[in-house]
């Protein structure tokens, strides 16, 4: 295998590996280690070229820093990318020489899932590497969308209090956008709690579930974030808010737990303007990241899990509390407080 470090200003460590014999053409990338080893998944895409996959890696490790620090977990910022097709270009060689790729790091880089690798592929890169995350046998981790829906639930729960003052959730309305492994775990625990539901997704069967089981409100996707409720919670795709939508979502808190909600970052400071609160997604979604740092901890239990969770909704309080004081977005918040806790390990250590 050819192994090409790259230095990027900023991160911590960058190497891309070249296996011609499996076909295997990577990038793993740790942004900081302050706090612990890298840790955050691979993702298997068929980027246009190097500069892109360089560009992803970059982008995505530096949001595991963040993530991680904001998780509580003792684990950096680290990602990875394998470039190619996941539907013609796996093979148990490419994922055998990735683990070896990753072997390379002695450590310092822990992997688990992200889109286009799954479970079975990762039990084949723990052939030949001891850093694999997400391969736990029952009852020790496993698949994170119900702790993620959990995690949001007490998320919005924090959200509902600090801008609209509620203490429960009793009557609350809340259009989910996405009624997936994570939008219907949410509603389930927010139809616990006494709350209102709108529900939209391109699936059918899915927004006829949600309908039956929990009285849903059934809304097409397009109007989803314009749906007159209380919370609007994104639970499918990235980019939800954006210019095209930001303008008439009528909720005054946005908390769900897509990926990348904001389109462009300058959502950030629009949300504020008009007044809506933004649970930062990182932040409300962690909780699939703190089950992987458990897991590679040897500490995983579910009660553990479930008392960590229920900390993701203290630290949006913290979060909401600092930005309101400050007349700053939670987002731009959020960053700052993870960069503190890195700040403030660097000084203990
Ligand atoms: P999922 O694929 O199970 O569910 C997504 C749902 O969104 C599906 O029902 C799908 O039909 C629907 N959908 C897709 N495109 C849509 C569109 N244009 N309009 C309306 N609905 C659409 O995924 P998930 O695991 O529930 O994850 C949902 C989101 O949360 C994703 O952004 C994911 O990255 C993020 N997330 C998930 C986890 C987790 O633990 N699963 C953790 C962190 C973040």
């Amino acid at each position: 295998m050819d192994v090409f470090p790259i230095e990027v200003e900023g991160w911590r460590r960058v190497v891309r590996f070249v296996d011609e014999a499996s076909g295997l053409h990577a990038i793993i990338a740790v942004h900081d280690d302050t706090l612990g080893p890298g840790c955050g998944g691979t993702r298997f895409r068929p980027y246009a070229d190097i500069d892109a996959a360089l560009d992803d890696v970059k982008r995505l490790s530096r949001g595991m820093t963040y993530k991680n620090a904001l998780g509580g977990i003792p684990f950096g910022g680290g990602k990875a990318v394998i470039i190619g097709d996941p539907k013609t270009d796996k093979s148990p060689e490419l994922f055998r020489a990735y683990g070896r790729a990753i072997e390379h790091f002695g450590g310092m880089y822990y992997t688990a899932e992200d889109s286009g690798v799954n479970e079975t592929d990762l039990r084949i890169a723990a052939e030949t590497t001891a850093y694999v995350a997400g391969v736990a046998d029952e009852g020790k981790g496993g698949n994170p969308s119900p702790f993620t829906a959990r995690g949001c639930w007490r998320g919005i729960e924090a959200a509902a209090n600090a801008r609209l003052g509620r203490n429960d959730l009793e009557g609350l309305s809340v259009s989910i956008l996405g009624v997936g492994a994570v939008g219907m775990g949410l509603s389930q625990h927010l139809h616990g709690a006494g709350a209102k539901l709108v529900v939209a997704d391109v699936n059918e069967t899915a927004v006829e579930e949600a309908c039956d089981r929990f009285g849903a409100e059934i809304v097409s996707p397009q109007e989803a974030h314009a749906a007159d409720v209380d919370v609007y919670a994104p639970c499918a795709l990235g980019g939800a808010i954006n210019l095209d939508t930001i303008n008439s979502i009528k909720a005054k808190v946005v908390a769900g737990a897509a990926n990348n909600q904001l389109y462009t970052p300058d959502m950030d400071q629009a949300l504020l303007d008009r007044g809506i609160l933004y649970a930062p997604d990182y932040v409300i979604n962690a909780a699939g990241v703190i089950s992987v740092g458990l897991e590679i901890l040897g500490a995983w239990s579910a009660g553990e899990m479930t008392a960590r969770i229920d900390r993701i909704g203290d630290t949006l309080s913290r979060i909401f509390e600092r930005a309101q004081i400050e007349g700053r977005p939670t987002g731009e918040v959020a960053d700052e407080m993870a960069r503190e806790v890195i700040e403030d390990a660097r000084k203990a250590a």
